[in-house]
């Protein structure tokens, strides 16, 4: 039995390979045991090879990335791989994509089940200008651009895991990996880290987005934020940009938009002519000191509505809900609307509040009595759902009004 070592000759301009041990994928089986165990012994390293096409300047930049990725993952996906939890095998799946000049995309989920297809699984786009599928420096292809922006190429590679037990009736379960086509209806890219989900591979560009975070977090403009990031030293020419829309996605919206959406709402009631009125809470420290101010119910009419209210509610009848699930804060609003003496539906005032306590009411009822009623009768009859809440406030905040309830 031979084992043969084979080294390639260098293509121009690349270095040389590492070389690669050809076993014999047969072992024949009158050989001694041990040498079945012997050869089976034998970790045979992937190796890496870079896309012919690559610019000499970048394989060091892919090689460390791949350096990172473990061995295995490097080794074509294969049925009954096992994991833990769906994403270590997004995370073997990706970092298989990556050496081969792709990405996967999590694709539809169901109950015990996973799907990962390239990322150009969707369905072809028109290529009416007849563009080649890659771009060259060199000007050998007409197309300027690589192809990574337009993903849709009806491309069939998809992998899976669905959660099951690998005995028929055992109860313990786990995620298993099924293949379903690993052929690509496209070329695969020349560049990996052309991919915005494989740039984070790069430490630089991982640090950029860190500092990118930071200035977002300070409120820098995107355009402000670009030249911070332009000052980052950098080994080579690569270079490191968010798009405008990735920049102001890098913190979750509820986390920076709160204040903002507060702000401006108050601004636009302002500007409007609302009249406004904020019930507040306070963080206090252990010294029962203040150290925080939370909005947590804003009331708000406008003097048309007052107009309205005093001549068709007072003395006469309102009807008040809750609205939920109607903006990014998840603020309830509440509304109290009446009737002209046309039939015509008009609201009175709305309220939004973070939640539906007993003192959410109180406020509401207080505004509407200091607001609305300062100089006219209060409303004899209000309707309103069961909501518990409302109707223990009701005798206290309005003890003469006469409540009707409703489904
Ligand atoms: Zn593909």
């Amino acid at each position: 039995m031979t084992f043969e070592l084979r080294q390639p000759p260098p293509p121009n301009n690349l270095p040389p390979k590492q070389p690669t041990l050809y076993l014999p994928t047969y072992l024949p089986t009158y050989l001694p045991t041990y040498i079945h165990v012997a050869v089976d012994l034998i970790v045979m390293p992937t190796v890496w090879q870079p896309h012919p096409n690559l610019d000499p300047s970048l394989i060091p930049i892919v090689q460390r990335a791949i350096d990172r990725i473990p061995p295995a993952h490097l080794e074509p996906p294969a049925d009954g791989e096992l994991f833990d939890i769906p994403s270590e095998a997004y995370e073997r799946l990706q970092n298989y994509a990556f050496s081969q000049g792709f990405q996967i995309v999590i694709g539809s989920c169901g109950v015990g089940r996973r799907n990962y297809p390239c990322i150009h699984h969707k369905a072809d786009t028109k290529n009416y200008r007849k563009l080649d599928d890659h771009a060259s420096k060199d000007g050998s292809t007409n197309r300027k651009q690589e192809l990574t922006k337009i993903k849709a190429k009806d491309c069939k590679w998809r992998c899976f895991i669905s959660y099951r037990s690998l005995d028929r009736g055992a109860e313990d379960k786990t995620w298993v990996l099924g293949v379903r086509d690993q052929t690509h209806s496209h070329d695969v890219v020349v560049n990996p880290l052309s991919y915005d989900t494989h740039k984070k591979r790069q430490p630089e560009q991982a640090k950029a987005i860190e500092l990118a975070k930071t200035n977002r977090l300070s409120k820098l403009t995107y355009r402000a934020s670009e030249r911070v990031l332009e000052n980052i030293p950098k080994n080579n020419d690569q270079e490191f940009h968010l798009f405008k829309k990735q920049y102001y996605n890098l913190i979750s919206s509820i986390t920076r938009f709160k204040e903002e959406i507060i702000t401006e709402l108050l601004q636009c009631l302002d500007n409007s002519m609302f009249i406004v009125r904020i019930r507040y809470s306070y963080t206090l420290n252990d010294a029962d000191a203040s150290i925080q101010k939370n909005i947590e119910q804003i009331f708000l009419l406008n003097n048309y509505q007052r107009e309205l209210s005093k001549r068709f509610i007072s003395d006469f009848m309102m009807k008040t809900d809750a609205t939920f699930n109607i903006n990014a804060l998840k603020m309830l609003l509440f509304v109290a609307v009446s009737v002209t003496n046309t039939a015509m539906t008009f609201s009175a005032c709305f309220s939004f509040a973070i939640s539906e306590f007993e003192e959410t009411f109180n406020f509401f009822i207080q505004c509407m009595h200091e607001e609305l009623f300062n100089d006219c009768l209060p409303s004899r009859i209000i309707i309103v759902d069961q909501a518990k809440e409302l109707t223990a406030s009701l005798p206290i905040s309005m003890p003469e009004i006469q409540l009707q309830l409703c489904n």
